[in-house]
């Protein structure tokens, strides 16, 4: 029934025993995932998001980390969707939002967090009050606090996922549309809802000075950003070439692994506005 749906329903599909061996194989990892939730043993790593021109951190986005016990790293596009299948993405997603508001406070103001939100967690009805009970633990502001959602929740203009997104904007938090240009009707999402940001996804950063469609694309991205007063972030940079061509067209901000690769807490530092790795600083102090 499964491999049915999944394949797009309205179809028929014969049993095989592969699909046994990757049912049970779903259902332990979501045993699995309960218990590490349950233990708090699921990490949160950090990544910055900064301003185009002067590199100074705006933002550090919150991806949560899971080391299975025997099967080592599962990364979140794994675990996620078994999460949000076994019920337990709202647990999940409470407990990266707390987390990642407490870690928050520690940063300089100027510094906010970005926390995923499944359209699930949206939908369940609750997240204005989840939101609200981990600033209030925290005591982080909720101007420094932006949830990130993907293009899925607005799908058919859902008017009940629309009416929580108004209730999480009243409360003060921003409200970051992700991934932007790989759904199903993107520019009608921005219709839908004023967005305070829009991400525009690595796949057209990806293509920036090699494919003249992705660098068409984010040009228009941009300045559609701009005439609706949404800041943009350009996800996935990676190279200097990509960075030069993003800041000559005027993006607001970039992240990717040539800015910093995700990392604990821990490990970062913030120095004159930027975010730097406290090793690098302990590095520098030694070899001056
Ligand atoms: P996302 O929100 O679009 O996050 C960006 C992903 O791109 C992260 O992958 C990040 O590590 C990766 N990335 C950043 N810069 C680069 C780069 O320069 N090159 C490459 N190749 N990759 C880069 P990650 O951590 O594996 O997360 C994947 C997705 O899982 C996220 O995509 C998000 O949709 C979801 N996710 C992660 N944490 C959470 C969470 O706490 N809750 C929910 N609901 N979803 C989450
Ligand atoms: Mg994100
Ligand atoms: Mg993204």
């Amino acid at each position: 029934m499964y491999e049915a749906k999944n394949a797009g329903r309205d179809c028929c599909r014969l049993f095989e025993p592969r699909m046994e061996a990757e049912s049970l194989s779903r259902r332990e990892l979501a045993s699995d995932l309960e218990a590490a939730l349950t233990r708090g043993q699921l990490d949160v790593h950090y990544q910055p998001v900064v301003d185009a021109a002067s590199l100074e951190a705006r933002g550090m986005e919150a991806l949560a980390r899971w080391k299975h016990p025997t099967r080592g790293f599962v990364p979140p596009l794994e675990f996620i969707p078994v999460a949000e299948k076994a019920g337990l993405i709202g647990r999940l997603g409470e407990y990266i939002l707390t987390r990642a508001c407490r870690d928050a406070v520690a940063w300089p103001a100027s510094v906010k967090v970005a926390v995923n939100v499944s359209s699930l967690q949206l939908s369940a009805g609750d997240l204005p009050d989840v939101v609200r009970r981990a600033l209030r633990a925290s005591g982080l502001p909720a101007n420094r606090l932006e949830l990130e959602i993907t293009e899925s929740v607005l799908l058919d203009r859902n008017a009940a996922n629309i009416r929580q997104l108004l209730a999480l904007r009243e409360l003060g938090v921003g409200v970051v549309l992700d991934d932007f240009g790989t759904g199903y009707s993107s520019l009608s999402y921005l219709n839908s809802f004023p967005f305070d940001k829009i991400k525009i996804d690595k796949s057209f950063i990806d293509g920036l000075g090699t494919r003249a469609e992705a660098s068409a694309i984010v040009l228009a991205t941009i300045s559609i950003a701009k005439s609706l007063n949404a800041v943009t972030t350009a996800e996935g940079v990676e190279t200097l070439e990509q960075a030069e061509l993003l800041r000559s067209a005027a993006v607001t901000e970039m992240q990717g692994y040539l800015l910093g690769k995700p990392r604990p807490a821990s490990d970062w530092l913030f120095v004159d506005g930027k975010a730097v790795l406290a090793a690098d600083v302990s590095g520098a102090a030694l070899a001056a």
